[in-house]
């Protein structure tokens, strides 16, 4: 049977790994004049290391017991840096405990709690940190890790180091995506400047817009667009979701995207490998040719 060239298109794209969910979407892919990035679970292979656990010099609890604590509050989450503190207690025999009450801040970090206790695992808020803590926290990020900061009852009581890889696939997608759109991609990330510009270096990556919050990474789209840009989004976490939904297109990363990425983006890339976005992008600039 002969399809009419966008369908066709469309189970291309399939093929390619790439679920493309109507024709509108196979358009605005073709059109796509800027590729913008997440980073964590998107560029990174999103299954980050616990790297450092430094507790704070007055913490009255044993490294072991912060560990617990951190895990037990983090294990509701899915977000890829809530996995990796989880799976760091497991290695080290710890159980893991019931928290009650978690709530979970998209771009900044969960609170729930645990034995009693309040606590709150996240992005350590520049301007609250004193000394000591902000000697840790930067020590880290110079490192290129993401520092996140445990607090119990309120008070600051350890520093966790998480540290991710690009995917292996990386640098040659946001290679070829340059070479198709004729523009260079961009960087849209929650995590620090140093962590990001780390990643954006070995990727290949020149512009970096860090530690955005949800909102933040929607102003950023909004500014191309006002430019007279045509942004594909590419990201997977609840983060990233608002910013999804204003893109002209937004495709979320199937495997670790979470429920709410791949319900509002565009597209979803099923096969987990970001070289399958200049494959289909390439197709969905085929395919207008010949509609036109
Ligand atoms: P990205 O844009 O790189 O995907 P996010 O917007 O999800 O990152 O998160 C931004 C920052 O917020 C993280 O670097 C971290 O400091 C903090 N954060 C968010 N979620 C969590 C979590 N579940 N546990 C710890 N920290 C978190
Ligand atoms: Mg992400």
């Amino acid at each position: 049977a002969t399809m009419p060239p966008l369908l066709s298109a469309i189970a291309n794209a399939g093929r390619h790994g790439v679920l493309v969910k109507s024709a509108v979407v196979l358009e605005h892919l073709g059109t796509a004049t800027r590729v913008a990035f997440d980073k964590t679970g998107t560029l990174t292979t999103g299954t980050p290391q616990l790297a450092d656990l430094r507790p704070l010099p007055d913490a009255a609890l044993s490294e072991r017991e912060l560990l617990a604590l951190a895990a037990a509050a983090e294990n509701p989450s899915e977000h890829p840096l809530a996995r990796a503190v989880v799976t760091a207690a497991r290695r080290a025999g710890i159980p893991i405990r019931a928290a009650e009450g978690f709530a979970s801040a998209p771009g900044r970090g969960v609170t729930a709690r645990v034995d009693g206790r309040t606590v709150e695992v996240g992005r350590p808020a520049e301007g609250t940190l004193d000394g000591g803590l902000r000697g840790a926290v930067q020590e880290l990020e110079a490192a290129g890790r993401t520092a996140v900061l445990v607090r119990v009852d309120g008070e600051p009581a350890a520093v966790l180091g998480l540290a991710d890889r690009p995917r292996p696939d990386a640098a040659r997608a946001v290679a070829r995506l340059a070479a198709l759109t004729g523009s260079a991609p961009h960087l849209l990330t929650g995590d620090n400047p140093h962590a990001a510009r780390r990643l954006a270096d070995d990727v290949g990556i020149a512009e970096v817009h860090a530690g955005l919050l949800p909102s933040d990474k929607v102003d950023r789209v909004r500014e191309l667009q006002s430019r007279g840009e045509r942004v594909a989004l590419v990201g997977d976490g609840v983060n990233d979701a608002p910013a999804l939904a204003t893109a002209h297109v937004g495709i979320a990363m199937g495997r670790s995207g979470s429920d709410l990425a791949l319900d509002t983006a565009d597209a979803v890339v099923t096969r987990d490998e970001l070289a399958t976005l200049p494959a289909v992008l390439g197709l969905a600039r085929r395919a207008r040719r010949l509609v036109i």
